[in-house]
């Protein structure tokens, strides 16, 4: 008697067991290599979606290299979504693992307004919502038993997105001075939408570090345009940027291409947190 008691009890584990792991296997398991990606997967996605990001928001996207724990946890993903435009070169090793996986290139389609290869639009929020749309047509061909419930997600995602876009870019549109400098070419898009105008960035390739005459040239555009405030980026060496301040007195400010941390913990919060670092040091 006892014992058919406790083959029950483990029958009834066994069970429970099996019926919330059917329960979690009813999500798509999808990735995004970089943090913004990854946000509007989770925010489309919700309940529906196992999201997994690939690129930690500490580290520098363009020179990431995958580990074997990165891999192990990316098993069973259905849909990778990427950035493209050269930012994920990394890439093919795991594509060539995840051999069940689709890739879903979220900037085709908007390639046509990208220049010099720069493979930073996610940063203008028009771009950026392509690339949600993108996101979303991918979500819903996988699961289009839930289609209503990934459109309606995306709509209230970058509604909020836009609202706040047009809001900070009203607040720019007052500022007397437009031009900024920034160590990593990461804001071009930003600008664009923004209405700011790039004068220079001292990197000329991600990762390396710029040439003696480049910092020579960069120096001289601040003075030349008085400008007082210069931007970093927290993925990027900040050394040189360091020696340029005591050059020129430019003041050094922090802009986040990627977000993901304090303070930034969402697409929104992240725009809202650079926008607002460039009117403050423009003002
Ligand atoms: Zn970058």
């Amino acid at each position: 008697m006892k014992k058919i008691i406790v083959l029950t009890i483990l029958t009834a584990f066994f069970l429970a067991g099996c019926s919330t792991q059917n329960m979690n296997s009813k999500k798509i398991k999808v990735a995004a290599t970089i943090f913004p990606l990854y946000d509007a997967i989770s925010e489309i996605g919700k309940d529906k979606v196992d999201a997994v990001l690939i690129v930690p928001p500490t580290s520098d996207p363009h020179n990431f290299s995958l580990s074997p724990k990165d891999i192990e946890k990316l098993q069973g993903v259905k849909i990778i979504f990427e950035n493209d435009i050269g930012l994920e070169n990394w890439m093919s090793t795991l594509i060539k693992t995840l051999k069940d996986a689709r890739v879903i290139n979220t900037s085709e389609g908007i390639t046509g307004k990208v220049e010099n290869n720069n493979p930073h639009i996610w940063l203008n929020p028009d771009y950026f919502t392509a690339q949600c749309s993108a996101i979303e047509k991918a979500l819903v061909d996988a699961d289009s038993v839930n289609a209503s419930y990934y459109e309606a997600n995306f709509k209230i995602y970058t509604d909020s997105i836009m609202t706040e876009a047009m809001k900070l870019r009203s607040e720019i549109d007052k500022l007397q001075v437009k031009k900024i400098i920034s160590f990593h070419d990461a804001f071009p898009y930003l600008a664009e939408y923004f209405g700011l105008e790039v004068l220079g960035t001292l990197e000329e390739t991600p990762g390396a570090l710029p040439t003696p005459q480049k910092i020579k040239t960069i120096e001289d555009l601040i003075v030349k345009n008085r400008i007082k405030a210069i931007f970093k980026e927290p993925q990027q060496s900040t050394e040189i940027m360091n020696a340029i301040i005591e050059d020129t007195h430019a003041k050094v400010y922090m802009l986040d291409p990627i977000g993901g941390t304090e303070g930034r913990n969402g697409y929104l919060e992240t725009m809202k947190y650079n926008v607002n670092t460039i009117i403050e040091a423009l003002k």
